[in-house]
């Protein structure tokens, strides 16, 4: 039996336990624009986590949804990839956490170690498709073939309930939703706006849709303070240096 109610946002904390204000309820943001927002009590919030088979561990690192988009935000899952490679999908269960978080599906079948395999390999393909279009490449072929196969398979499907929306799905469901999300973006008017983060040491890609431009970070607390502060580290000791 699946969980009622569960929408997590990024809001939620390193144990991958929602966030949770107040006694009744809690906000829950949207993690990305097109998310829908959602009211949710703490107990539903932790009935739903049960239902999920979704565990908590003890220095789990959160998962971020600063790209714009759930197909980079999946990309974005294995961070630092040229300098420091970071695995944050390291478990099933970490990739069920994904996907609830991501607010792609509100409640989810438990992930098995296959389902993590194959959405490490969906994974990849997009980031490759991605990074083949900020560079003006051509798409690899059996990228191309895998990103098209998985959205080939029946995605998840939203259902109207008094309360609203609910999305109930399996790992291979939510798996076609994110590789969908992929075609559509990389076949749509966002393309252009795709960046790479400035922080040379990050590698996720985000949609700029700031006015003019000009967002030049995934995040700030991310990466743009941190630069900023190394920069200016470095500015004061070549001034100190050269006095
Ligand atoms: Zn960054």
């Amino acid at each position: 039996m699946l969980g009622r109610v569960v929408s997590i946002s990024s809001d939620v904390p390193a144990t991958g336990v929602p966030f949770v204000e107040g006694v009744d309820q809690t906000i829950i943001k949207r993690p990305w624009p097109g998310a829908r927002a959602r009211r949710v009590s703490p107990a539903q919030v932790v009935t739903a986590i049960a239902g999920l088979g979704v565990t908590c561990q003890a220095g789990d690192v959160k998962h971020v949804f600063l790209c714009g988009n759930p197909a980079l935000d999946l990309a974005c899952t294995l961070r630092a990839r040229r300098t420091a490679p970071f695995e944050t999908l390291d478990a099933p269960d970490r990739l069920g956490a994904w996907y609830v978080e991501s607010g792609l599906v509100d409640a989810l079948a438990p992930c098995e170690e296959s389902d993590l395999a194959l959405a490490v390999e969906v994974r990849e393909a997009i980031y490759e498709l991605v990074t083949a279009r900020l560079a003006g490449d051509g798409y690899d072929a059996e990228a191309l073939s895998l990103v098209n196969e998985t959205a080939r398979r029946p995605p998840a499907a939203p259902q109207l309930t008094a309360e609203g929306r609910w999305v109930e799905a399996t790992p291979a469901q939510a798996l076609s939703t994110v590789a969908r999300h992929a075609v559509e973006l990389l076949s749509g008017p966002e393309v252009p706006l795709m960046k790479e983060c400035a922080n040379p040491e990050c590698t996720k890609i985000f949609i700029d849709r700031s006015r003019g431009g000009r967002r030049e970070w995934c995040g700030m607390e991310s990466c743009g303070n941190k630069v900023k502060a190394a920069a200016y580290r470095a500015r004061k000791k070549e001034a100190q240096t050269a006095g």
